[in-house]
């Protein structure tokens, strides 16, 4: 008997060996939880066409979306953890435990990180003809008119949705918020102008600002953002301290395979040296993490501090999801 288990559990330890070495063998596929066309399908697709030539395997990116990205997240947790299927998802991973309360999943839990990847900037934008011409501006037109403004963002518990959020409570106003299943048909909407403003990432805006088809009130970081050198940073546009950065990171359902997990390491940290995506991050707005953020440790420390963080700021703020 001792014997029969001994060499049925060498056999699995043999094939999972096995397994581990031919890892990737098959397509990855990288689930986006929101919209195709929007700033985290873009920094997914520059990421999985990366790793794809380092893995030597077709990367393919599904967007999953859907309430504040929380669909996408729960499928990713509850996959097969055989390296196969992969999570991107940003700061939002970590102010929906404290907004929603009924979350199917613990991120903390249910997923293995891989490693951080950017921290994209966030800008304050509108439709072209909305009447404000600056924040100072927008902050008075929106406590005057605060029953016909509409502000559009990604669903309770996307990027959009805590700047906007952050932002009402700065300037003391509250809006009517127009959700979308990703800031890329925000953003049409935006242009189109069946909704007035909204605050979303440079790696989505920075296109439509430079082609004038936006206006942009001001970035959300501590410093101008050098792709777009004439938007001021918040503080200087008169909102003292405000600041939002949203960290992206790559996840992998708990459980995956170490020898699947070191070689995704390593194709993640190739990926954020790679000119291609140096250059094209640089271009909207947005830059790698340093090497040594892009590891497991480093996203694990950052959920958990990040869980920490917002939870208290959203209680006070009294905003919940079902
Ligand atoms: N990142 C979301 C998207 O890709 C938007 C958001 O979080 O606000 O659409």
């Amino acid at each position: 008997m001792f014997r029969a288990i001994t060499a049925a559990a060498a056999a699995m330890l043999l094939s999972a060996a096995a397994l581990a070495q031919d890892y990737p063998s098959r397509t990855i596929t990288i689930t986006v939880p929101f919209a195709a066309g929007g700033p985290t399908d873009t920094v997914a697709r520059l990421i999985g066409q990366s790793m794809s030539k380092t893995l030597g395997q077709t990367v393919i990116i599904e967007n999953v979306a859907g309430a504040g990205g929380t669909i996408g997240v729960e499928k990713v947790a509850k996959a097969k953890p055989d390296g196969y299927t992969l999570l991107l998802m940003h700061i939002g991973i970590s102010t929906s435990p404290s907004l929603y309360r009924n979350l199917r999943y613990d991120p903390i839990k249910e997923l293995d990180p891989i490693g951080l990847i950017t921290d994209v900037p966030m800008t304050v934008v509108a439709n072209k003809d909305f009447p404000p011409k600056d924040m100072k501006e927008l902050i008075a037109y929106v406590r005057a008119n605060k029953d016909k403004v509409t502000y559009a963002n990604a669903g309770v518990g996307a990027a959009s949705h805590l700047c906007g959020m952050l932002l009402m409570s700065a300037i003391q106003a509250d809006v009517t918020t127009v959700p979308y299943k990703g800031t890329g048909p925000a953003m049409t909407d935006l242009i189109g102008g069946q909704v007035n403003f909204m605050c979303d990432q440079t790696t989505n805006t920075t296109p439509q600002i430079k082609g004038g088809k936006v206006k942009a009130y001001a970035v959300t970081t501590r410093t101008r953002v050098k792709s777009l050198p004439d938007v001021p940073t918040a503080e200087e546009a008169g909102l003292k301290g405000f600041e939002v950065a949203v960290w992206h990171g790559l996840w992998a359902p708990h459980g995956t395979p170490k020898p699947a997990m070191d070689k995704l390491v390593s194709a993640l940290q190739a990926a954020l040296k790679d000119p291609n995506v140096v250059t094209k991050f640089g271009e909207l707005g947005t830059e790698p993490v340093s090497h040594d953020r892009a590891t497991p440790e480093a996203l694990r420390t950052q959920l958990k501090s990040e869980i920490d963080k917002w939870g208290p700021i959203i209680k006070k703020a009294g905003v919940y999801a079902d």
